[in-house]
């Protein structure tokens, strides 16, 4: 299905017009499983939904925009954050630093705003632990390992040292597929797109998201 083709994430119903709390939605999978290829359609297509912006200590790549790809900052910066707890978790990768601000990320969930997370279990692990109520976990499955090895082996130019670590890693980051609210197996990319919206759709009408429900049900039972 050509991407302009697709339905619009929700259909319009009286629930739209009552305010409700965000959340933030997780997508994990092992590289080749399909993941950014549904992050980038959601985004494109759900103006409620944007995507976490890190903050990093690694220099800018060229093409990279401050503020969209990541959050720029220095060490001296990023400790005071550490310190001052401004994020919901950090690590340090090949020597510099990442982490999750928290401050933009509430202040959409208060406001009805979703934010999405392209992270991996450790991550999904951590963030569930400081916002467990706010966080929708969502894990992506490769069809079979035969398509799995055929998506991570690319252009044929890899050695097979470099495609066994790479299935390694894929098989590693399945292993912790029982840590996810929801598991989609993405055989067909529109299909796993549109189950993900699915989710996505009923966890914005869960009770305690839809925080305008207190004063529309008091309305109606007002006599
Ligand atoms: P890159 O520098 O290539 O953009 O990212 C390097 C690594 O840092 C990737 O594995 C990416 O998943 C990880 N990373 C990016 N942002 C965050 C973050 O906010 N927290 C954590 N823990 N890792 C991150």
């Amino acid at each position: 299905m050509a991407d302009s083709a697709l339905p619009p994430t929700l259909p319009v119903s009286r629930a739209d017009a009552l305010h409700r709390r965000g959340l933030m939605l997780i997508l994990s999978s092992p590289s080749g499983a399909g993941k950014t290829t549904i992050a980038k359609r959601l985004l494109a297509h759900d103006s409620q939904i944007e995507a976490s912006v890190s903050a990093t200590t690694r220099p800018i790549r060229p093409g990279e925009v401050d503020g969209k790809d990541y959050h720029f900052v220095n060490r001296a910066t990023f400790d005071a954050m550490v310190e001052a707890n401004e994020f919901y978790e950090w690590a340090e990768v090949f020597g510099n630093c990442y982490g999750t601000p928290k401050a933009h990320i509430r202040a959409r969930l208060k406001e009805g705003g979703d934010t999405l997370f392209d992270i991996d279990w450790q991550g999904t692990q951590q963030l569930y632990q400081k916002a467990e109520a706010d966080v929708v976990r969502v894990f992506i499955l490769p069809p079979s390992i035969e398509e799995l090895r055929r998506r991570l082996t690319g252009r044929g130019t890899d050695s097979a040292e470099v495609i066994a670590a790479r299935m390694a890693r894929a098989q590693a980051e399945i292993s912790h597929w029982d840590g996810y609210d929801y598991v989609v197996v993405n055989d067909d990319i529109d299909a796993c797109y549109t189950q993900i919206c699915q989710i996505l759709a009923a966890e914005r009408l869960k009770r305690a998201r839809q925080t305008g429900l207190i004063g529309f049900v008091r309305e109606l039972t007002r006599h």
